[in-house]
Parts: structure tokens; sequence; C-alpha cells
């Protein structure tokens, strides 16, 4: 019997799930993507849906009229309001829901890190003294940063260019998507004379070379912490993810 599987995606995981799911004919995917990235790369074996759903009961309602058989929640560790919203979506519609979520990293000994738990303490761990920084939060979160600009000096790696109205004053854009080898970070945080690193605890190799990087030039990072989201059931790597579709 034919399955039809919703995969929320935006991530690297989302992609590879659904590249590996290339030889199963019995499953018809669905990618839904937000559609805040510009050129998304859309994979050619998922039929794709683009934009909200417009809330919990809406996004129920389509699950329930596209005869959704299972949900994987593969959105990224801080799209907090769709992994809420999907989790009730399902228990609405009554349909089996899964998060796949990449582990954070985790802190080694020569790490410089300061842990913090929102991008405004991010802003304020910088601290008073003028800093080179370099900011790779995405372009959605920037307003706090260009509060402060005069004091500091930044540059701003996002896949697309950020909206005007969110650029501080001294600030460099870098348009750029992982994945980044270590040796490109390490040239490029020397040759910026970086003295900072503002970034989220994504998790993944992706872009994890800026913070191997910053641990062998002894560079400080301030870590946006992950927020915790209450949905379960959750794993950790697309294969198990790949499994739970494959079951029953
Ligand atoms: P968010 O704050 O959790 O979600 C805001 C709203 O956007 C949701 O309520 C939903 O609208 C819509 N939405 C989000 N992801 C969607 C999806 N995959 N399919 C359909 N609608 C979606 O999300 P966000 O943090 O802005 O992230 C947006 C997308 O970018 C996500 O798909 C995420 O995987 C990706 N992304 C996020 C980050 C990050 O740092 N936050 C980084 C890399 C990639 P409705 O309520 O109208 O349904």
């Amino acid at each position: 019997m034919q399955k039809k599987i919703l995969i929320l995606g935006g991530t690297t995981e989302a992609s590879t799930l659904i590249k590996s799911c290339v030889n199963q004919g019995s499953l018809t995917l669905i990618l839904s993507l937000a559609g805040v990235t510009k050129n998304p790369v859309l994979p050619p074996n998922a039929f794709t849906r683009i934009g909200g759903f417009g809330g919990v009961i809406k996004m129920a309602e389509w699950i329930a009229e596209n005869q959704i058989n299972k949900v994987i929640d593969a959105t990224h560790p801080f799209a907090q309001q769709i992994t809420r919203n999907a989790y009730q979506a399902t228990q609405i519609a009554k349909v089996p829901y899964l998060r796949l979520e990449r582990p954070a990293w985790q802190r080694e000994k020569e790490d410089l890190w300061q842990e913090v738990t929102t991008v405004q303490d991010a802003v304020a761990a910088l601290g008073s003294k003028p800093l080179r920084a370099f900011v790779t939060i995405g372009r959605k979160e920037l307003l706090v940063f260009k509060e402060c600009s005069i004091l500091h000096e930044y540059w701003i790696r996002s896949v697309d260019r950020p909206e005007e109205m969110y650029i501080p004053q001294n600030a460099k854009l870098i348009q750029a998507k992982g994945p980044f080898s270590e040796e490109d970070e390490i040239a490029f945080l020397k040759q910026n004379q970086i003295e900072c690193i503002v970034s989220k605890n994504s998790g993944g190799q992706t872009v994890y070379a800026k913070i191997s990087g910053a641990r062998k030039l002894r560079i400080p990072v301030i870590m946006i912490q992950r927020p915790i989201i209450k949905s379960a059931p959750c794993v950790p790597k697309w294969e198990e993810a790949y499994q739970w579709i494959l079951k029953g």
C-alpha cells in the first residue's frame, strides 16, 4: 500500500532522509518548507509544498485532507514554533509523529565557549570593549546586533542577504551556504582578525568547522544554547527516521 509521509524540512537531515528514500516506490514523500530560503534545493523524489500552514488547526486539517500517514519533523533545532505546532497537529489528526533532531555540539576541553540562552544574551556577552565579531545566527534575529553596532564590527554570514532594516551599521555581509572546511574557516578568521564568534548550537557537521577552527585559534565563542521544545518522540539520526518510515 502507498504510504504518504510529510517531512517538515529546511535542514540537511531532511534532505538526506528524502534522498535515502529514492528507491522506496511505496512511499509518497511531501517536503514542507517555510519559504524563508530564496532558492532552496528541492529533491526530485518528493513533492514540495512551501509556506506556513496557518497554525496548529490548519495544519491538522491539511494532514487529514491530504491523507498523510506519518509526519517527520526534521526542522532546525532552533525552529521552535513549527515543532510545537507539528506535534499538536499530529495529535489532533491522530497521525504518528517523529522528531528528527541532530545532537547539539559538545564543548571540548580547549573550547573557549560562553554559553547563553538567547540572542539578546549573546549581544550582552559581547561586552563594552569594541570587538571584531563573526556572527552566524541566520538573518532573522540580527536586529539586536544593530542596537550596539557602533561599538562592535561584525562579519555576518547567512545563506541569503538579510533584510536591509536588520543590518547593523558596521557589518560586512557574507552570503554563503555550508559545508565549510576547517582550513577555509581558519583562513577567514585569521584574515579578518576575528576576536569572537557568535553561533547557535545548531549541531551537525556542515557548519562545525568554524567551531573547531576557533578552538585551534583560541578564539572565544558565544554559544547560544538550544531552546527546550517539548516534543516527543525524537531521534538524532536520519537513519533511525528512515527505519521508522518503513515500519508498520
Ligand atoms: P519557526 O519560528 O519555528 O516557525 C514559524 C512559522 O513558520 C511556523 O509557525 C510555520 O507557520 C512556518 N514554518 C516553519 N517551518 C515550516 C516548514 N518546514 N513548513 C511549513 N511551515 C513552516 O521557524 P523558523 O525558526 O523561522 O524556521 C523556518 C524554517 O527555516 C524551518 O523550516 C527551519 O527548519 C529552517 N531553519 C531555521 C533555522 C533557525 O535558526 N531557526 C536555521 C536553519 C533553518 P504556520 O504557523 O503558518 O504553519
